[in-house]
């Protein structure tokens, strides 16, 4: 992480976990912790269901609520769907686009992670833009150009000026729900291959002012070592973010590092 340039941020995503009535106390047993990570922003990405009241309860502390995934059009015929502008309007201020679960049960293509990109940010929301490598991939040594051509597909015409609002999560598939963590030398490979395309098509100062997450069995135990590298700007944090205790873990990881960064 780096302080001067970007934020660094710590994002939950609890997939398809818990029950609205749920979030007001997780919101309260969290909120000390997001509190104390003072350069640190805390986002808690919950269901479609649950989003009105994490948004309430979240009000006067320092997490924001994000959604796990929007529709690209704005409204009309799309029965089941939700659009960025409702989510908007609800008071979300995050949405994950193009997660590898997305991609791989729901059939998301790159052209439909592109679509919401542009969508989310025409609403005033920032998309968290998910990417990553299958095990196949990274065996084959490819796991660089596969997340730089997910890059460049998703920010397809997103101006310099919009990049200021988008999040990238590099997010290993091999790595998502196994246990089987990156080491902090991959994550921040691969962070700065992200970055060093961000430079050649935005420039150096727009590059550097994005924050890049890991994503993949981020734990409160191995937060430490990620969040020391450079290129590793916070985490998206899927089964430890079910657990305060856990999530807390690591937002305290990342205050640790901050006072000294
Ligand atoms: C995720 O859902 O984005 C994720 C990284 O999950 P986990 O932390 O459980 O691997």
């Amino acid at each position: 992480m780096n302080r001067r340039y970007r934020k660094t941020i710590i994002a939950g995503n609890w997939k398809m976990n818990k029950l609205p009535s749920e979030c007001k106390e997780y919101i309260l047993r969290l909120k000390e912790k997001a509190a104390a990570a003072k350069w640190c922003d805390v986002v808690l990405c919950v269901p479609f269901t649950h989003l009105a009241s994490a948004v309430k309860a979240a009000r006067g502390t320092r997490i924001a609520i994000g959604a796990q995934n929007c529709h690209f059009a704005d409204k009309g015929a799309y029965t089941g769907e939700v659009s960025c502008a409702m989510l908007a309007d609800l008071g979300v201020k995050y949405v994950i686009i193009g997660h590898s679960e997305r991609r791989a049960y729901f059939g998301e293509t790159d052209l439909d992670v592109n679509k919401k990109v542009k969508a989310a940010l025409d609403a005033g929301l920032r998309p968290i833009v998910c990417l990553g490598e299958s095990l196949d991939i990274r065996e084959n040594n490819a796991a660089l150009d596969h997340i730089r051509m997910q890059l460049k597909f998703a920010l397809k015409d997103i101006t310099a000026q919009q990049l200021r609002k988008v999040v990238i999560a590099y997010e290993p598939i091999w790595a998502i729900g196994t246990g089987k963590v990156a080491t902090a030398e991959q994550a921040n490979e691969v962070g700065s291959a992200i970055r060093e395309t961000l430079r050649a098509i935005y420039g150096a100062r727009a590059a550097r002012g994005v924050s890049i997450l890991y994503g993949g069995s981020m734990s409160e135990k191995n937060a430490e070592g990620l969040l020391a590298m450079p290129d590793v700007d916070g985490g998206l944090i899927g089964g430890a973010s079910l657990d305060t205790e856990k999530l807390g873990g690591i937002i305290e990881a990342a205050r640790q590092e901050l006072k000294g960064n």
